[in-house]
């Protein structure tokens, strides 16, 4: 935290919006991929201070909101078990269901625990032998290497009754497929900062070269975010596409490579579906073989069910960049934070919610 100051200083920010506003000369759309990036953008107002030629859009770096509706209906269907203790992070309680959410199945007697560590579950499982533990495991390559870590610390203790309902995804396959979308507008990127902390960012650079599109790795507050819009613009008006780390006090371009050996031991690469995006090619982390007795699909027989997402909610198109939250017909009236429609409004990192939080309950 000892920098932190240095990285909110307004004095450093008006200069970099000088610089950008000095260096822009036509219309650019660039695309943050984070969600906590999305939540800075909004608290600080920093799309406010750019010029008008620059759009920012925000992509589907939120790991509840791109956590399928079946994947919830998954996790329910097994909280709803006698034998069963479900384990999840807060924010997947409230995420809405075909029927219900989880805070629901819990109101209703299911035993739902939220903890603030996947190890937390390896110990709850610990603690209630004659019980079914189960990690609903969720989120980017950020936190992946912290489930893995409960699985090789379950197994290694030879713990028979923890499992993992596995909804991991990966970052850069998704960057392809909005890439590679007909209506695609993202013309540069702004990288998760945390997710290249624990993968580097090599597997950016096939992306920027195929693409033509520079890719700059970001941190989270708002002297990291402009600062990473300023090299993204310089880039494009350079006519230049390249990975450049914006981010050098937390990433290096290899990562964190025994976080990466820890993943590739427990997880192996699958196709997953992603709420709005589909099923994206090699997009997702699944058990590996050697971890395949700690899949809670298996266990619980869980792994047909299907649902389609819901009509009203737009959040499909609020990740994919092709809808601002506000623009919702539900947005803050028949959707909002105390009674959300869909998981963009639940999260803390959704956009929906930052929207809501920054923009209109500011002006409400
Ligand atoms: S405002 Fe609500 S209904 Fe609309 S896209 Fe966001 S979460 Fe879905």
């Amino acid at each position: 935290m000892k920098h932190l100051a240095e990285y909110r200083n307004p004095d450093t920010a008006k200069k970099l919006t000088e610089h950008i506003a000095a260096l822009v000369t036509r219309p650019w759309t660039l695309m943050e991929i984070c969600g906590g990036q999305t939540h800075s953008i909004m608290k600080y107002g920093l799309d406010r201070l750019l010029p008008e030629q620059v759009e920012l859009i925000h992509g589907p770096g939120c790991p509840v909101c791109v956590t399928p509706l079946e994947c919830i209906d998954k996790a329910i269907a097994i909280a709803q078990r006698p034998e069963a203790i479900l384990c999840s992070f807060g924010d997947m309680l409230r995420v809405p269901g075909s029927e219900r959410d989880l805070l629901a199945v819990k109101a209703a007697g299911g035993d739902v625990r939220t903890v603030y560590s996947p190890l937390d579950a390896v110990k709850t499982a610990r603690d209630h032998p004659r019980r079914q533990v189960v990690f609903f495991a969720v989120g980017f390559e950020t936190t992946a290497p912290a489930a893995a870590m409960a699985a090789f610390q379950a197994k290694r203790e030879g713990l028979a009754n923890f499992s993992l309902l596995v909804s991991h995804v990966r970052v850069p396959p998704a960057m392809e497929a909005l890439l590679g979308a007909p209506n695609n507008r993202v013309q540069g990127f702004l990288a998760a900062g945390h997710v290249c902390t624990v993968m580097g960012y090599t597997e950016y650079e096939p992306l920027a070269r195929r693409y033509k599109i520079p890719i700059v790795v970001t941190g989270f507050e708002p002297v990291d975010i402009l600062s990473g819009i300023h090299r993204c613009l310089k880039q494009l008006e350079e006519g230049r596409h390249e990975v450049e780390n914006e981010y050098r006090r937390s990433v290096r371009r290899e990562g964190n490579q025994p976080a990466q050996a820890l993943l590739a031991q427990v997880f192996r690469v699958i196709d997953r579906p992603w709420r709005g995006l589909g099923v994206i090619p090699a997009s997702g982390l699944g058990l590996s073989p050697e971890y395949a007795d700690f899949d809670a699909e298996n266990r619980f027989e869980v792994g047909g069910v299907s649902a389609p997402e819901p009509a009203e909610c737009r959040s499909g198109l609020v990740l994919q960049g092709a809808l601002k939250p506000d623009r919702c017909p539900a947005f803050g009236t028949r959707c909002t934070p105390e009674h959300p429609l869909g998981a963009t409004m639940v999260s803390s990192e959704g956009a929906c919610a930052a929207y809501y939080r920054y923009r209109h309950a500011a002006h409400a």
